[in-house]
């Protein structure tokens, strides 16, 4: 049995109690919040997972989003009834770890829901060191430092490091990395991986645009450079 408490962000009831149903049916515990108000309040009563439409009545979910992300790094799967791509990379360009399209199948959100949480789970123990300490990653507390500084990642952009990371010099195309972040065969665009990469080394590199860490390999996708020291 699964355990987990889910907010889920909805102003369509009929989507939100028949996801509520799927979930709690597998023992999720779930509060739905119909505006973004509510959620905004809500969200402080510690979940471990969001789900978020993007069209509020009273709020855009990408606000909501930004606001979630100063304070904390829950995974947030957000629901959006637009298909075109630049709107799903604009939301994970503010933060979210995946997205769900309208109409979806509440099984495939609920095998997303497992999924991320099981990544957020997983402690087993590692510390990894590039750069005499300039970056370093501890897997057990899930943290990241930057010249000592204590980063804020999102999940998605933690497995992707931390996947680049593990396996220093290798090449993984963007459907590997994609694959390897989600747990699962993800129907993915290319350019979902590099807003993530983007995002990355906004955070991770001392100039982004001149990557010492992550790099492109043009044609493949990406690698990781520098070896982790004892
Ligand atoms: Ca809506």
């Amino acid at each position: 049995m699964t355990t987990g408490r889910i907010l889920i962000v909805e102003d369509e009831m009929q989507i939100a109690e028949t996801v509520r149903l799927y979930l709690e049916r597998e023992g999720f515990s779930v509060m739905v919040a119909c505006t973004g108000t509510d959620a905004l309040g809500a969200i402080k009563d510690g979940f471990d997972l969001i789900i978020l439409d993007l069209m509020l009545p009273d709020m855009r979910g990408q606000d909501i989003c930004a606001a979630v992300r100063e304070f904390s790094d829950i995974p947030i799967i957000m629901l959006t009834a637009r298909s075109s791509e630049e709107d799903r990379i604009s939301g994970l360009g503010i933060g979210a770890d995946d997205y769900v399209v309208k109409p979806f199948s509440p099984r495939e959100l609920v095998a997303r829901v497992k999924a991320h949480l099981r990544r957020t789970k997983k402690t087993e123990r590692k510390e990894l060191s590039f750069h005499h300490g300039d970056l370093f990653i501890d897997t057990a507390s899930r943290e990241v430092r930057k010249g000592g500084r204590v980063l804020a990642l999102t999940n998605t952009e933690y497995r992707i490091l931390l996947c680049l990371a593990e396996h220093p010099d290798i090449v993984f195309s963007r459907q590997q990395l994609i694959n390897s972040v989600q747990g699962m065969d993800f129907e993915g665009f290319d350019r979902v991986v590099d807003a993530h990469v983007k995002n990355l080394r906004q955070k991770i590199e001392d100039t982004p645009q001149q990557p010492a860490y992550i790099k492109t390999v043009y044609g493949v996708g990406y690698k990781f450079l520098g070896r982790p020291q004892k």
